[in-house]
């Protein structure tokens, strides 16, 4: 059995006496793709930086790649589009260009130099996410959705094994939002990245990951869209027609 590339046991989180996540336990397989949903406030977000380092729970373990957290080093297998974007000053003196190369340069150990093969992986990552025109304009200058895949090609740059997004698509137009849920599942399905997408979505995420991860501090469901189709639990807590509707396991209505 392959190492799972993200293992979290038994973890709680609590911001002052508030509990945010309690005993959530999972595991994340190589080439998985794991739609991580939950309400608002329902510690998706924390989930994430805990699984990151960025966040410390006050109990429990996280691996990755087999190994734990605190002995992980080899951050360049993960790409990371955390939620909060700033947009950028109008007068901010980077193009497109030179930001998605920050994604390839922190991931270089010293020294810290591009050679070829970076910048021809860099333009690559300009055309997968159909920024290549736009490569020498001023990021500023941007709207906030082609900013958002700047973002993207900054966190796919490295190659990396495994991407976290975190609601990545609220801010994208529909035509770059289904542009961009393609890009991931090429990157999933023909280089076999394993990827955690946070969204609200819950809706539409059933179309293209394999996983579900529901939580609500707690974990109200994981596994396979299969097994939510026929989950009794899920059938009670959403009802049959919006069970079907979010597994998309059918052919047949469901409205
Ligand atoms: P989600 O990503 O699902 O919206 P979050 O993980 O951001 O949820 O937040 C979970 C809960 O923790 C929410 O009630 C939120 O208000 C609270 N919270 C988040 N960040 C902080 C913080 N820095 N300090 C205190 N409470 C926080």
């Amino acid at each position: 059995m392959s190492i799972a590339v993200i293992e979290a046991e038994h973890l709680f989180f609590k911001y002052n006496a508030m509990e945010v996540l309690a005993d959530i336990s999972f595991q994340v397989l190589p080439g998985d793709y794991v739609g991580l949903v939950g309400p608002n406030g329902s510690g998706k977000t924390t989930l994430i930086r805990s699984i990151l380092g960025i966040a410390s729970p006050v109990k429990g373990r996280v691996s990755l790649f087999g190994k734990d957290l605190f002995d992980f080093q080899d951050w360049y297998k993960i790409g990371y589009l955390p939620q909060k974007l700033n947009s950028f000053n109008p007068n901010f003196p980077a193009t497109v260009r030179e930001v998605v190369s920050l994604g390839m340069v922190s991931r270089k150990r010293f020294p810290k130099r591009l050679d070829k093969a970076d910048e021809r992986a860099i333009d690559r990552a300009l055309e997968r996410l159909g920024i290549s025109d736009i490569k020498h304009t001023l990021i500023g200058e941007l709207s906030g959705g082609q900013q958002q895949r700047v973002l993207i090609a900054r966190a796919m740059v490295g190659g990396p094994e495994l991407i976290i997004l975190d609601e990545p698509s609220a801010a994208l137009d529909p035509e770059t939002r289904e542009h961009f849920f393609a890009t991931l599942q090429d990157l999933n399905r023909n280089s076999c990245v394993t990827i955690i997408l946070v969204t609200h979505d819950m809706g539409t995420i059933g179309r293209y990951a394999n996983k579900l991860l529901y939580i609500d501090r707690k974990i109200l469901f994981f596994g396979s869209f299969d097994e939510f189709c026929q989950s009794e639990n899920m059938t009670a807590l959403f009802g049959g027609a919006a069970q079907h509707l979010i597994c998309h396991r059918h052919t047949e209505r469901f409205a």
